[in-house]
């Protein structure tokens, strides 16, 4: 027999979950979640967690603002921890870049989120021992922080099924079911199985195109290899805020056990990769440059070494932001390219998915559905950042 769905989403990682709590808190519990592995083994699992508002594109900031306020009440939403630690974030820029940093955290007073412009005696004072001299200025967002990506899908998951959703692990998608006309009218599995659907969400992630390709759509994302450090100081770091350097491009977070998370924010010379067959280890000239930057900022490193590494993979599009809307193929609903930014914003990614999937329109008044639809591309009208940063225009 054939099943059979009013929505299949196909990928469950946090956008798919996410879409599928969603989906159900709005009343639409005929939801099939397929996933070829188990919940949350793809990119989610790799991810950083870390939340801050600070973006130039006013949509994404308000998306974001948005995840900072569920992740905050997750115990209420979800009953369960999913390990969200507000720590504050700080960003720090250098002299060229302080009129966008101004205007940025204007735009974000303006959205209610809570920023702050500190100086350096003030990180000093939350980050003891930090070397300031490549900076000119920062922004602080007191209820930033970071959270853990594989707790939050979960959430989503055990959330969107208590609500009636459907979930298949296990369960590999071949292709894409057309009609004649090329509507979209289901999926075909591996087992050779179909599952039919109103509509079939793409949130595939890195592994989109393929399928995509499945319905002769030609989705934009390529796959770039991103490098995770775990640094041992050599003493346990205390208590401190997540801290983004824009001067030299990386980004710093405290582990649970003391240990510091640090992350690549250069984009200039991208590793493109197969997500299935890529090496799980930052190779050797990376940790170099990598622990070159942090001995910079955290010159007093009692005695610094590598505890672990590993490597994910962003599905990144032109502009480094994703694609949320209807594809150009009628009943393919697209949910992919989160270009190594997925997380904070997976909240209001689900709630905008099913306000567009249910009414075709964002409910939120400062999220704008019609920024992240496919055709912006061939449009010559990428989402970029109002005020980009100069060295740094991926942070977007
Ligand atoms: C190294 C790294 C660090 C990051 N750090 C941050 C951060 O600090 N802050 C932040 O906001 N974001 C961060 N991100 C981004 C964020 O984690 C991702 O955007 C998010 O997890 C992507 O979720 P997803 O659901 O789109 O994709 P995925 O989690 O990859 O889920 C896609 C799912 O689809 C499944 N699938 C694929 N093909 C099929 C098929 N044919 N049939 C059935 N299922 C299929 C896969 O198995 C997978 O589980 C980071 C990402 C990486 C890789």
């Amino acid at each position: 027999m054939t099943d059979s769905a009013r929505v299949v989403i196909v990928g469950g990682g946090l956008e798919g979950l996410a879409t599928a709590w969603s989906l159900a808190e709005r009343g639409e519990t005929d939801v099939l979640v397929l996933e070829r592995n188990t919940l949350c083994s793809g990119m989610t699992a790799k991810s950083s967690g870390i939340v801050r508002c600070h973006y130039g594109v006013r949509s994404l900031a308000a998306m974001a603002w948005h995840g900072v306020q569920v992740f905050s009440s997750a115990d209420e939403i979800f009953g369960t921890d999913i390990g969200f630690r507000q720590t504050g974030y700080i960003v720090g820029v250098g002299a060229n870049n302080v009129a966008p940093l101004d205007a940025n955290t204007e735009m974000h007073r303006e959205l209610d989120v809570p920023v702050e412009a500190i100086d350096a005696d003030e990180v000093t004072r939350l980050w003891p021992g930090i070397a300031l001299d490549d900076f000119a200025a920062f922004a602080y967002e007191p209820l930033g922080g970071h959270g853990d990506a594989y707790m939050t899908g979960m959430a989503y998951a055990s959330k969107a099924r208590r609500l009636g959703v459907r979930i298949r692990q296990s369960t590999e998608v071949a292709s894409l079911l057309q009609r004649e006309n090329g509507e979209v009218y289901g999926v075909l599995l591996a087992d050779g199985s179909e599952i039919h659907a109103d509509t079939v969400v793409l949130a595939t992630g890195a592994w989109s195109p393929t399928l995509g390709a499945t319905a002769g759509i030609d989705i934009p994302v390529r796959v770039q290899r991103e490098s995770i450090l775990l640094v041992d100081q050599g003493m346990r770091t205390p208590d401190v805020p997540t801290f983004s350097d824009l001067v030299n491009l990386q980004y710093i977070r405290r582990e649970p056990n003391g240990d510091l998370l640090v992350g690549n924010s250069d984009h200039s010379q991208p590793e493109w990769a197969d997500p299935d067959a890529y090496s799980n280890r930052a190779d050797d000239d990376v940790v170099a440059t990598a622990i070159g930057k942090l001995d910079r900022l955290l010159p007093h490193m009692p005695d610094p070494r590598l505890s672990s590494s590993y490597a994910g993979c962003y599905d990144v599009t032109p502009d480094y932001n994703p694609v949320i809307g209807p594809s150009p193929v009628p009943g393919l609903f697209l949910l992919v390219g989160f270009s190594g930014h997925g997380y904070k914003i997976s909240p209001a990614v689900g709630r905008l998915a099913a306000d567009l999937l249910l009414d075709g329109i964002s409910s939120d008044p400062a999220v704008d559905g019609d920024d992240f639809r496919f055709s912006r591309f061939d449009e010559g009208k990428p989402l970029v950042s109002l005020h980009p940063y100069v060295g740094a225009g991926e942070m977007r």
